[in-house]
């Protein structure tokens, strides 16, 4: 794809520099096919950057999947220690092969700074980037490292993503359930009345407005702190277990909790939803 685009950029004399992939997307966890990227980027030699603001700690894994291992062949990745290093709000990271690309592009010395020559000097980070004071960001991820240790995280991600696979094996053996996608530790799911069967009328839009109530609902009731993804036009409840705190037992309530306030939800919406509908 990318390929397809540099093709018809250079074609009409535009200049290709740069490619995004994503490792980890936001609404599902899905990963982009970064070894095709990497291969195209050398190609065009363009700057193959990597967003893997969520998905990129899962490649410390031995079961990783196999696109995660291509993050070493980027020029730059960003990621979020505030997500699956589970540090406090906010703490996000930008990770350069060569270091002197920052430099040359954020680095400016006023006169009104005093400053020693670059190599005797400490690092001055707003050399590295487009902040200059800057709060110590950098204690709470050094504390987590070495408090949980690379093994500490490798159980907590791996803990996390059983906990999103277990999830999903759950809705799909649940009759009220329609489970979506699985990937990294994000399960997507919805809840769809056995009644509402394929030939019923304006299905989509039904289970569209009937999820949406019904994540509210969820939202509000404090039990359960879900939040959506919309895939392919169809709005899914979103689980992304980034939190050591969550345990199995929550995973395994969540089903039937889910399908309890689905059903009463249901009950007062289906009866409003086919006077309209009908009335169109
Ligand atoms: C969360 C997320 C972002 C946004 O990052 P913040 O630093 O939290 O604003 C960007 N990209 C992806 C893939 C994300 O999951």
């Amino acid at each position: 794809m990318v390929s397809v685009f540099c093709h018809a950029d250079i074609a009409v004399g535009l200049k290709p520099f740069l490619a995004v992939g994503t490792a980890g997307t936001t609404s599902t966890g899905a990963i982009d096919p970064l070894l095709d990227m990497a291969a195209i980027c050398q190609q065009f030699g363009l700057w193959f950057h990597i967003d893997g603001a969520y998905g990129a700690f899962a490649a410390m894994l031995p079961e990783a999947p196999e696109e995660l291992k291509v993050l070493q062949l980027a020029d730059s990745v960003a990621i979020d220690p505030h997500k699956w290093l589970y540090a406090p709000l906010e703490a996000g990271c930008l990770l350069v092969c060569d270091q002197r690309t920052l430099i040359d592009a954020f680095s400016f010395r006023p006169d009104y700074y005093h400053l020693a020559d670059r190599d005797e000097a400490l690092p001055n980070y707003y050399e590295y980037g487009p902040q200059n004071s800057r709060g110590f960001r950098a204690l709470k991820v050094w504390l987590g490292l070495r408090q949980a240790g690379r093994l500490g995280y490798e159980q907590m991600l791996c803990d996390d993503i059983c906990l999103a696979q277990k999830l999903y094996d759950q809705a799909r053996k649940h009759p009220e359930l329609e489970a979506a996608t699985y990937n990294l530790s994000i399960t997507t799911f919805r809840y769809v009345p056995p009644s509402v069967t394929p030939n019923f009328p304006g299905r989509e839009a039904y289970l569209h407005r009937l999820n949406q109530a019904l994540l509210e609902r969820l939202q509000a009731s404090g039990e359960f702190f879900l939040s959506n993804a919309v895939v392919n036009g169809r709005f899914l409840l979103r689980v992304c277990v980034v939190n050591f705190r969550t345990t199995l037992a929550d995973i395994e309530q969540l089903p039937d909790i889910v399908a309890r306030n689905g059903r009463l939800l249901d009950g007062d919406l289906r009866p409003d939803f086919l006077t309209t509908y009908s009335g169109h």
